[in-house]
C-alpha cells in the first residue's frame, strides 16, 4: 500500500446534516483525462446521532438493479428519517458503469479484487483504498448491492461472506433475516480476501451484500424485493426511523453455494437451450438443458444433467457457448448452525 493517505478529493463535508449530492474526483490521466478527473456520484444524507451505514452498487459496472434503487434513494430519502448517516455511492466503480461492463475500462480492475486497494495504484486501486480506509473506517454496516451481471442471473439472495468470527457472523446473519430475500448465501470465510466483503471482516463492520437478478438489465420483482429489504434492513441497522415494510418479504432460506462439480458446464461448443429458471429445486440427473453444435449439421444436440440434487441459484445468459462454459450452478439448503460448526 503506498504512503499517500488518498489522492481523492470531495466537496462533500462528511460532518454536515441534510442532504449532500457531490462527487468523489478520483484522478487519472491518460489520452481521454489529460487534465480532468473522473466523478463518482456519492450522496450523504445525515441527521442527528446513529450510526453510519455505507450503501454501494455498481460494485460491478453491468449489475443495475442495486444502481437503480440507491439513485432513487439518494434522492428522494428525506433526511428526517435518518437516525445517523447513510453514504450513498450508487456507481461505486464508475468508470466501469460508464463501460457497462464488470470491470473497469481503464486498468481492467475488479473492484471486488482490488481490496484493501493502493491510494497510489491504478484507478480501481484507489477507489477500493477509499472505499475501506475512508468509507468503511467511519461506517458500522455497510450494504453492497449486486447482481448477475451481463453474463449470469440470480435466485434473489442476500450474499454473506462468513468470516470475521462468530459475533460478526451473528450481526450478518440477523441482517439478512431482516431483508427477507427468498435466499441468503452463505460463502465460506476462505473466499476471496480481496473483497469488499473481506474488507468489512478486516474492519469488524457487518456487510451485507446481495445477488438480486442481473442478466444485464433490471428485473422489476428483483427490484422490489431489494427495495423493501433495504429498507427494512436500514430499520434494522437503526439509521432509519419509521415502519419498515412488510411486502415482499421473505423467511430466508440459508443456502450454501455447491462446489465447482455440481455446476453444469456446457459439452460442447454451440447455443444452450436452457430447461429451467432460478430457484427450480432440480435432482441428479435431471435434464438441465441442450447445446446444440450449430457448425456441424450432421451432429446431434448434446443434453447436460444436473450431477447433485439442488436450488438453480445462478443460470447463465448468452445462449452462445464454449465447451467448458458454466450452464447453471447450483446451492443446497443448510442449517445456521452448520455455520458455526
Ligand atoms: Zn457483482
Amino acid at each position: 500500500m503506498g504512503l499517500t493517505p488518498t489522492r481523492i478529493t470531495t466537496d462533500i463535508e462528511y460532518d454536515r446534516p441534510g442532504r449532500q449530492l457531490g462527487y468523489l474526483r478520483l484522478i487519472h490521466s491518460d489520452n481521454r483525462h489529460a487534465f480532468s478527473t473522473i466523478p463518482i456520484p456519492i450522496a450523504v444524507i445525515a441527521n442527528g446521532a446513529g450510526p453510519t451505514i455505507l450503501l454501494t452498487a455498481g460494485n460491478h459496472g453491468d449489475e443495475y438493479e442495486g444502481q437503480a434503487l440507491l439513485h432513487r434513494l439518494a434522492r428522494t430519502l428525506d433526511p428526517k428519517r435518518v437516525r445517523g448517516r447513510l453514504i450513498v455511492l450508487p456507481a461505486l466503480n464508475y468508470p466501469a458503469v460508464l463501460a457497462a461492463a464488470r470491470v473497469s475500462p481503464l486498468d481492467d480492475g475488479n473492484l471486488n479484487r482490488a481490496f484493501p486497494g493502493d491510494a497510489d495504484g491504478s484507478p480501481t486501486a484507489a477507489i477500493a483504498h477509499y472505499a475501506e480506509t475512508v468509507l468503511l473506517a467511519m461506517s458500522q454496516g455497510a450494504v453492497d448491492i449486486h447482481s448477475g451481471g451481463s453474463a449470469t442471473v440470480y435466485a434473489p439472495s442476500v450474499y454473506l461472506h462468513c468470516g470475521g468470527g462468530a459475533d460478526l457472523l451473528r450481526r450478518k446473519l440477523a441482517g439478512a433475516r431482516a431483508f427477507g430475500a427468498p435466499y441468503t448465501v452463505c460463502a465460506k470465510a476462505t473466499s476471496d480476501s480481496r473483497s469488499m466483503s473481506a474488507a468489512c471482516d478486516r474492519l469488524g463492520v457487518p456487510m451485507i451484500s446481495t445477488e438480486l437478478a442481473g442478466g444485464g438489465t433490471i428485473d422489476p420483482a428483483a427490484l422490489e424485493i431489494g427495495r423493501a429489504g433495504l429498507t427494512r434492513l436500514l430499520v434494522h441497522f437503526g439509521v432509519m426511523d419509521g415502519e419498515a415494510p412488510a411486502g415482499h418479504m421473505h423467511s430466508t432460506r440459508l443456502v450454501s453455494p455447491l462446489g465447482a462439480q455440481s455446476s453444469v458446464m456446457s459439452p460442447t461448443d454451440g447455443i444452450f437451450e436452457p430447461l429451467h429458471e432460478v430457484g427450480a429445486e432440480v435432482r441428479k440427473g435431471t435434464l438441465a438443458g441442450y447445446v446444440h453444435p450449430l457448425g456441424e449439421l450432421d451432429r446431434p444436440s448434446l443434453a447436460a444433467e444436473f450431477a447433485h440434487d439442488g436450488i438453480v441459484l445462478v443460470k447463465r445468459v448468452p445462449a452462445l457457448v464454449r465447451r467448458g462454459d458454466y450452464l447453471y450452478r447450483l446451492a443446497c439448503e443448510i442449517d445456521e448452525k452448520s455455520l458455526f460448526a
